[in-house]
């Protein structure tokens, strides 16, 4: 195994240098340019040389874009153990977690992976097809793909303003609108027990660097993964919540700059806070529901009025205040409000279907998050047990865009069956 690894690092940096010398982009042209080297030097199975050159030209591209971005970077190379083969190349069973890798023709290693109930649920559903499998040391990811679920009708639409203690939003719908909550503010805790604590091993252990390093990472891998399963929590009740309304997400696109004039501490609480993660998790388990998911520009949205559309230029406090008509709303909810209009008024389909009367949400209570998924939305109407993948799909031209899922089974090459 150890040996197939090398080789394969060694595949793809000898083809990011061919690519390199030659300025070549395409797999085709670098597959002509190189292909028949690097299989008269290697003797391991054929496939695996293709395989190399999609991982090289990754590696280029990802260079290109952080050249592009004024980053520095250096001459690219590959320095992790790895392998990469398409799902043609490697046989997977998928109840026992058989796995055989070709090494040579004719020559296979075989492994056994440790299948969790997590793990089955999707090797079990025959509408996950494999895609390709990537080893790490101690590591195996298998891709798995399917096609997206019909997107469901939409009948209502949740705007929702992503904040560092909380995640607001507004569900609207034909029969009204209602606010809501979802508590995040241990997030912030978490990570400021992790910053010391980092602070405090990198200046007990400053003597033995090897040892710092690797203290330092198992503390990072910690904290991601407490903050990680927080924002699992709610963005799971958000994704249910919208596809048993049969509501559309809407988020603001992000784009965090540092500012200057901000202070020290703040810009660093701001950068590190998940804010792609807790939205990249709200679009993979909307794209697994067929919960359709938009992005609207987030410029203003805490500073407009959602009824007058006035704009404030001077500070919002906590509480948004139209200084025109007297509207006057929480600030992150009000922002959701806006983001919500913001949709309303790009889509034309989604503004028949939903009607937002903010003064109707006046003086209306938050209500925690989890609260509304268990009253099942407004308090009028009853759930609906249908499956959301069960829904009678809309006359909308159908989607075949793939969605992905990676598993991650780890730990899982301790030894052969
Ligand atoms: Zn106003």
């Amino acid at each position: 195994m150890d040996w197939l690894l090398r080789e394969f690092r060694l595949l793809v940096n000898k083809s990011i240098r061919i690519a390199t010398r030659h300025d070549i982009r395409s797999r085709f042209r670098l597959a002509r340019e190189a292909y028949a080297d690097l299989s008269r030097d290697h003797a391991v199975y054929k496939q695996y040389i293709p395989s190399s050159f999609e991982v090289a030209l990754g590696v280029l591209k990802a260079r290109r874009r952080s050249l592009n971005h004024g980053r520095r970077s250096g001459a690219p190379y590959v320095q992790k153990l790895m392998l990469k083969a398409e799902n043609q190349s490697y046989r997977l069973d998928r109840k026992t977690g058989c796995l055989q890798i070709p090494v040579r023709p004719r020559e296979y290693i075989t492994l056994r992976l440790t299948l969790s109930p997590w793990h089955k649920k999707f090797f079990d559903d025959e509408r996950w097809k494999l895609g390709s499998l990537t080893i790490v040391p101690h590591k195996a990811i298998v891709i798995l793909r399917r096609h997206e679920p019909h997107p469901v009708e939409t009948r209502a639409a949740i705007g929702l303003d992503t904040n560092e203690e909380t995640l607001d939003g507004v569900l609207a719908g034909a029969e009204g609108a209602l606010l809501f909550t979802a508590q995040l503010g241990e997030i912030r805790r978490i990570q400021a027990t992790h910053f010391l604590r980092r602070r405090k091993l990198a200046r007990k252990k400053a003597n033995d660097r090897r040892l710092t390093q690797r203290l330092l990472a198992r503390e990072g891998h910690r904290e991601r993964n407490r903050v990680r399963q927080k924002l699992h929590l709610a963005s799971k009740q958000l994704v249910s919540l919208a596809a048993r309304r049969k509501a559309v997400i809407v988020l603001e696109a992000l784009k965090f700059t540092r500012t200057k004039d901000m202070p020290k501490t703040l810009n660093r609480r701001l950068s590190i806070w998940p804010w792609r993660e807790i939205h990249r998790q709200i679009e993979y388990k909307a794209a697994l529901q067929g919960v359709p998911v938009m992005k609207v520009n987030p410029g203003w949205t805490s500073k407009t009025c959602p009824v007058c559309g006035a704009r404030r230029r001077d500070r919002v406090g906590e509480d948004f205040v139209c200084l025109k008509c007297d509207w006057e709303m929480d600030r992150q909810h009000n922002a959701g409000l806006n983001i919500l209009k913001t949709a309303l008024a790009s889509n034309e389909a989604l503004a028949r279907a939903v009607l937002v009367q903010p003064d109707a949400l006046r003086d209306d209570v938050v209500i925690p998050l989890c609260d509304v998924l268990q009253a099942g939305g407004f308090a009028k109407d009853e759930p609906s047990g249908v499956e959301p993948d069960e829904l009678a799909p809309t006359n909308q031209p159908r989607d075949i865009r793939q969605s992905q899922i990676e598993v991650l089974l780890c730990n899982a090459l301790s030894r052969p069956p």
